[in-house]
Formats: structure tokens, C-alpha cells, sequence
């Protein structure tokens, strides 16, 4: 959620979390009790290079960059020598372990 910064009249600046839609335009100074207005700011939504931000990155990658895989999962990990490649056609109609 963002956070939005708000002022009192007394000069007490503080920061508060809310949803975009529930956001008040004044709440309540934690110091003295006044009506804190809301101050105009850019809304800080995420911090850029955050883990966070870096999954949510490399997961929307996955939908139009897959990685390239030269083996099937779980084949060949053993003490494989290499992936058995087959170019003849008729192999890709064989069942898949
Ligand atoms: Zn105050």
C-alpha cells in the first residue's frame, strides 16, 4: 500500500499506509490531536530493487522470455552422459517417461 504523508498545524509531519481508495483527506496528529491534512507528495508505492520487486519482475519475464531448457525435468540427472537428441520425427510419437 502506499504511504502518504500528512502535516499538523503545528508543524508535526508524520507518514501514514493506506489503500488508494480509502486514503482521508485529515486525520488525527498523534502528538497534539489536531485535524493532519494530508500533504501533497508522490504516493510511495515500492522501493525499485527490492527482492520483492525482482520476483514480481522475473516472474512477468517468464510469461514472454521462458528459459531455454535443454533437458527434461528430472531426466538425466543422474550420472548422465548428455541428453539423447533424435532428430527422426517418428521419435516425438514415442511415450515420455
Ligand atoms: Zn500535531
Amino acid at each position: 500500500m502506499p504511504l502518504y504523508a500528512f502535516r499538523c498545524p503545528e508543524g508535526t509531519e508524520f507518514d501514514r499506509t493506506y489503500p488508494m481508495s480509502e486514503v482521508p483527506a485529515a486525520v488525527d496528529c498523534p502528538e497534539c490531536g489536531g485535524a493532519a491534512r494530508r500533504r501533497m507528495s508522490a504516493p510511495r508505492l515500492s522501493v525499485a530493487g527490492s527482492t520483492a520487486y525482482r520476483l514480481m519482475d522475473a516472474t512477468a519475464a517468464t510469461a514472454h522470455e521462458p528459459p531455454v531448457v535443454t533437458s527434461l525435468p528430472g531426466s538425466g540427472g543422474g550420472g548422465g552422459g548428455g541428453a539423447r537428441i533424435t532428430r527422426n520425427p517418428l521419435h516425438q510419437k514415442l511415450p515420455r517417461p
